[in-house]
């Protein structure tokens, strides 16, 4: 008998339901595989999640889409990297950028040259030899040169979108693409006898939409993947204690449209600065622990750059993960699958890996526990790494409020304990392959937080002084020079893909 999938049922379409969608309508046999999006208008989606990380340039390039028609029709504006302000101490700040501090020269790591350059009494700082920071402190912008010789080569890039904007993009090219669409409210789950599958899903008017595998792209509700299966899930909420956001978008003004994020630690936990092309996103994400709702709603009012578009509009979540992803044929992708706070712009490239593994394992009918438990190991592993990263930014602090207490005080997974101490130790950066932040991510923040290795690696030791000082020099001025030649976000923009 036959077993191949015949019919995908995507359970929501946001964000994630409409990525899965589109990836699926382009990466599988569309005449031999139909797929239906189920999504309910009266429900609605999430509709925040607005910054993203570079790999979502490469799903975009998967689906073949033209990147200046992506930017006009989501009000794209681009991102090298974060600004972190008041985290570790009030008056602080850093620069998480998209790139590296340099090539390696002569085995050693560019960072670790830095170290010796400090040890020898040179009073710069790490972010000197970052092309992102210099750019983004001068608000320019120009994409990455594809020449491994040009200065220009060394870092990444990625958008500030509107996330209803780019759904209903993809949902326009899945759907020119054959994938259907049924609007209304799913009420009930169909189970098969003989093993537990889900057969259909009911609608509120009684059509059962049936299917061979189930994406589960239902957001927090978790609709099949837990109001059905009860996979279970895993609480990190003792290291993540932020349960609530209140967002609202305002218009642009202050710093206008800066190519970064900012993140600015509160009291309570940190508010978010997303500029797009026809507004600015902002939000304040919070622990309902230590503020109040209308306390919180005050903070973020305050702090607006510009006159507020609209009434804050609250989120509730909980840090964690679903313990299975994928059960029978069942896959949650999306918010149903766990969350993470949205301080390092992870949750819409956890979507597209999760699109990607389903896409590499993808079952036939029988969905074999082989392919569900590999899927659940490596996405459990994915999550578990950006946790570490994410609790990295909290864990190290002087601030004085009871929120930052706790997290400073509380015990650390053993996974990130290990890597701080690795990193203090001699600067050393544990990460494994497929890790989403790789070692220059985890440098920044470390530094930026005030970190100081114990010691740095010995190899930097045979470079003579005067050659690490003729290097370092030579790299530091081509950086600045760069920076300052490079065309202004705006004027970029403009030129290029500004939204009609
Ligand atoms: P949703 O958007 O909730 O979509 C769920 C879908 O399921 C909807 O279509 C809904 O109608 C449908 N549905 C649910 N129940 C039913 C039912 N019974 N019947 C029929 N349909 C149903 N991510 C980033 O990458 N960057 C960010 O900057 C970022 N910021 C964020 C800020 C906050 C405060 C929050 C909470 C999240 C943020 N995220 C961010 C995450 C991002 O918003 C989500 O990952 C993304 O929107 C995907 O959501 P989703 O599609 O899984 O769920």
């Amino acid at each position: 008998m036959d077993q191949r999938i015949r019919k995908v049922v995507v359970v929501g379409g946001g964000t994630a339901g409409w990525m899965a969608a589109a990836a699926f309508s382009r990466l599988l046999v569309s005449d031999a595989v139909a797929v239906e999006v189920v999504e309910s208008e009266a429900i609605g989606t999430v509709g925040v999640g607005e910054a993203t990380i570079p790999t979502i340039r490469n799903f975009n390039q998967t689906l073949g889409l033209d990147e200046v028609e992506f930017i006009r029709a989501t009000q794209a504006s681009f991102k090298l990297g974060i600004d972190f302000r008041d985290w570790g101490r009030v008056g602080h700040r850093y620069f998480h950028g998209f790139g590296d501090f340099g090539a390696d020269h002569e085995a050693v790591q560019a960072h670790q040259l830095w170290r010796r350059l400090k040890a020898l009494g040179d009073p710069s700082g790490l972010e000197d030899w970052s092309l992102p920071t210099a750019a983004a402190a001068l608000n320019r912008f120009i994409p990455p040169s594809p020449d491994p010789r040009s200065p220009l080569h060394d870092y990444a890039y990625a958008y500030h979108f509107d996330a209803g904007l780019y759904a209903a993009f993809l949902r326009r090219y899945a759907q020119a693409r054959g994938v259907t669409r049924t609007e209304g409210k799913i009420v009930d789950v169909a189970l098969r006898g003989q093993d537990g599958f889900v057969e259909a899903v009911v609608l509120d008017d009684g059509r059962r939409i049936e299917g061979d595998l189930f994406v589960d792209c239902s957001g927090f509700r978790a609709l099949l993947i837990e109001g059905t299966l009860k996979a279970g899930f895993e609480d990190w909420s003792r290291w993540l204690p932020c349960d609530r956001a209140l967002a609202v978008p305002c218009r642009l003004g202050g710093d206008g449209l800066t190519p970064y994020t900012r993140s600015t630690a509160r009291a309570a936990g940190w508010q978010w600065r997303i500029p797009l092309q026809h507004r600015i996103g902002n939000g304040y994400v919070y622990s309902s622990a230590f503020v109040d709702d209308e306390r919180a709603a005050r903070t973020l009012m305050d702090n607006l750059d510009g006159e507020a578009l609209d009434d804050p509009r609250p989120l509730r979540f909980l840090a964690g993960r679903r313990r299975k992803f994928w059960d029978r044929n069942v896959v949650a992708v999306g918010l149903s699958g766990g969350f993470l706070e949205p301080l390092e712009s992870t949750s819409i490239s956890l979507i597209q890996n999760g699109i990607s593994r389903l896409l590499e394992f993808f079952p036939d009918r029988r969905c074999d526990p082989l392919l569900a438990d590999e899927f659940n190991r490596v996405s459990a592993l994915e999550y578990e790494r950006i946790r570490d990263f994410i609790i990295l930014h909290y864990c190290i602090n002087q601030r004085d409020e009871p929120m930052w207490r706790q997290v400073r005080e509380v015990a650390l997974p053993d996974s990130l304990q290990a890597k701080i101490a690795l990193y203090r130790a001699r600067g050393h950066v544990a990460i494994h392959e497929g890790d989403g932040f790789g070692r220059p991510s985890w440098i920044a923040i470390y530094n930026g937080l005030g970190v100081v290795p114990e010691a740095y690696d010995p190899l930097a030791d045979r470079i003579p002084e005067a050659e690490l000082r003729g290097l370092m020099d030579h790299r530091r001025a081509l950086i600045r020079h760069t920076a300052q030649t490079m065309p202004t976000q705006e004027a970029f923009i403009a030129r290029h893909c500004a939204a009609p």
